[in-house]
């Protein structure tokens, strides 16, 4: 056992789990590989949602770090910096939203809380609509929003949250119907629901669910849910925390695979685009943004050294096509592990788009969640070398894979046959 574990929970509390009986130290990487503190090589599979969107130690950022940080470290909000508006005005081209304002938080938790700081004051209501199985994160207002009960440690949140059907395809009243009817069902829920609330600034929703387990609604539904929000005014905060910068393959945000909508009225971001420094932010229209009527100052939103590694990072994944990459490799490894899971009847469902790929467990003949063997299944892939997610509204026992948006044909190759050698072993 690591000497750090035990002397860890100084720091980390009771109700943090770290993964695996014998918790890993990382100590660097490389690419799409990482080292552990023992010299074990692992082929990282979940890096690219704990942050490393590109590669691992990649070049360009390293030195645009190096270099910024050479000049200086000095921050605030108070002060003209010239890699935040630069990082700015690229994040506002890309989010799709006309006349769009950023703003930089320091995580995703904060970008959250800044959406729900804005939509409240501009609709003058603290009702918010969140889907069931949702993740925003771990402040006051963040754990009132999440639908997850395993990830939302207190219920005292001053926000009234009512709780929407459908992130979740595969489980909940509406599962039997068909696509199209599972929508109008959750649209003909969603109706219903505003009949008898008071009137809600937004809905929130992330496009697939992260830590809900790589959920994957059907395309379209927030475009129906959109059409019943803009009748009555209610705002549509689109989480990309997970699904945004090309992750999905298809698209360069999750909320692009239910286009009709249009793009949501506020965006929040964080996780890769840093590729490990800690950016997060919010994109509104301006008339949102700037609703607020008194001054307030970020220091850390927005350092030059983060921005300086968000710009050299996004500047990589745009010219290396690395959302056409995940599309490919994405592709090829989710064909690969379906082919896998018919033969496997622990596996209920190989779900999810792009590098955001989702295995979910089941009791073999059963629809009942298995999260015993989703934990052995980490077991045995990091035995041989594989490090890999899991999460799940249900018992946690749905696998969660997001590499660095740079992996490679072989390496999808590589890991599939670990994964499919630690299912096989676990049946
Ligand atoms: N939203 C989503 C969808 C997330 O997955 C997360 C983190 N898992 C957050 C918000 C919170 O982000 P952070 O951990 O950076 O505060």
């Amino acid at each position: 056992m690591n000497e750090l574990y035990g002397r860890h929970r100084r720091v980390l509390p009771d109700w943090l789990a770290l993964y695996y009986d014998d918790p890993i130290e990382i100590t660097h990487g490389e690419g799409r590989h990482v080292w552990d503190a023992d010299g074990n090589r692992y082929l990282d599979f979940f890096g690219g949602i704990l942050t490393t969107m590109t590669a691992h130690a990649l070049p360009e950022v390293t030195k645009a770090v190096s270099d910024q940080a050479g000049r200086i470290l000095h921050s605030s909000t108070l002060y003209l910096n010239r890699p935040m508006v630069e990082l700015a005005e690229r994040i506002a081209k890309l989010s799709g939203i006309p006349d769009a304002r950023v703003f930089f938080t320091t995580s995703g938790t904060e970008a959250n809380d800044t959406a729900l700081l804005l939509a409240t004051a501009f609709r003058r209501s603290n009702t918010i609509l969140a889907m069931r199985n949702s993740y925003h994160g771990r402040s006051f207002s963040a754990v009132g929003i999440t639908g997850n009960r395993g990830w939302s440690p207190t219920s005292l949140s001053p926000l009234q949250t009512v709780y929407v059907h459908g992130g979740v395809r595969t489980r909940g009243p509406f599962a039997h119907l068909a696509d199209d009817e599972f929508i109008a069902a959750c649209v003909a829920d969603l109706t219903d629901l505003l009949g008898h609330t008071r009137p809600p600034a937004a809905l929130i929703a992330e496009p697939i669910q992260g830590v809900g387990g790589f959920t994957s609604p059907p395309d379209g539904l927030y475009a129906a849910f959109r059409e019943v929000l803009k009748e009555r005014g209610i705002l549509w905060i689109a989480d990309e925390v997970q699904t945004g910068w090309g992750r999905t393959g298809d698209h360069f945000w999750g909320w692009q695979a239910h286009a009709r909508s249009g793009p949501p009225d506020i965006l929040t971001f964080a996780k890769g685009i840093g590729n490990g420094a800690s950016i997060g932010g919010v994109v509104a229209r301006a008339e949102i943004m700037n609703c607020l009527d008194s001054n307030s100052i970020s220091t850390f939103g927005g350092t030059q050294i983060t921005m300086a590694a968000g710009l050299a990072n996004l500047t990589y994944l745009l010219e290396h096509d690395l959302q056409g990459n995940a599309r490919r490799v994405g592709g090829l490894l989710i064909e690969r592990l379906r082919a896998v899971a018919a033969q496997l009847p622990g596996v209920r469902e190989v779900r999810g788009r792009g590098l955001m790929i989702g295995v979910e467990l089941v009791k073999p003949g059963t629809d009942e969640a298995d999260p015993e063997t989703a934990g052995a299944v980490l077991e045995a892939a990091r035995a041989g070398g594989l490090l890999i997610g899991k999460g799940g509204g249900h018992d946690t026992s749905a696998l969660r894979i997001a590499p660095p948006l740079s992996l490679t044909v072989a390496e999808a190759e590589e890991g599939a046959a670990i994964l499919e050698h630690a299912l096989r072993s676990t049946q």
